[in-house]
């Protein structure tokens, strides 16, 4: 895929999945039948979605780790964070690297003094001890990043890298 592209191309296209009814049926059962970002449950009434945690064409990734379940409302807003924030030179830079934490130290530098939510971080990392990646470029690499736990937007908390410039 052509990752200059991005942003000419409708951004359901990336997240859009092309599994069978027993393999969304697996994903759903191995979320417990709930949002993996808001924890809400069919029990509430919930639409829920299977869907790639990094956009599909980016990462090249099929396979259940990519994936989760999620509700409507919480499809929106991770889909709206790739839309606005990552613009394709921030995608490709990131995405470039192999590991997650560089991917992770990445994705901060290119977007000082935001905040960006846990589930981004680790839909981007893609790796299990995602926290200890980020706990390691402060300790290591020495950014300035703060974690803040939750609010009304960001149920599972988020973090930012600060600098001074702002
Ligand atoms: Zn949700």
């Amino acid at each position: 895929m052509n990752i200059n592209n991005f942003q000419n191309l409708d951004l359901e296209e990336y997240f859009k999945t092309d599994l069978k009814v027993k393999d969304l049926y697996r994903i759903r059962f191995r979320d417990n039948f709930s949002c993996r970002i808001c924890d809400k449950s069919v029990k509430d009434n919930l639409n829920l979605t299977v869907t790639f945690k990094c956009p599909i064409n980016l990462e090249g990734k099929t396979y259940d780790s990519n994936l989760w379940t999620l509700c409507n409302e919480c499809v929106y807003i991770h889909k709206n964070f790739f839309g606005k924030n990552l613009n394709p030179k921030i995608i490709e830079k990131v995405f470039s690297e192999k590991t997650g934490s560089k991917r992770l130290k990445v994705l901060f530098y290119n977007l000082p003094n935001k905040n960006i939510s846990s589930n981004i971080l680790e839909s981007i990392a893609g790796i299990k001890n995602w926290k200890k990646a980020i706990r390691k470029l402060k300790n290591k690499d020495n950014l300035d990043i703060l974690w803040i736990s939750q609010n009304n937007i960001f149920e599972k908390g988020y973090y930012i890298f600060k600098t001074k410039e702002n």
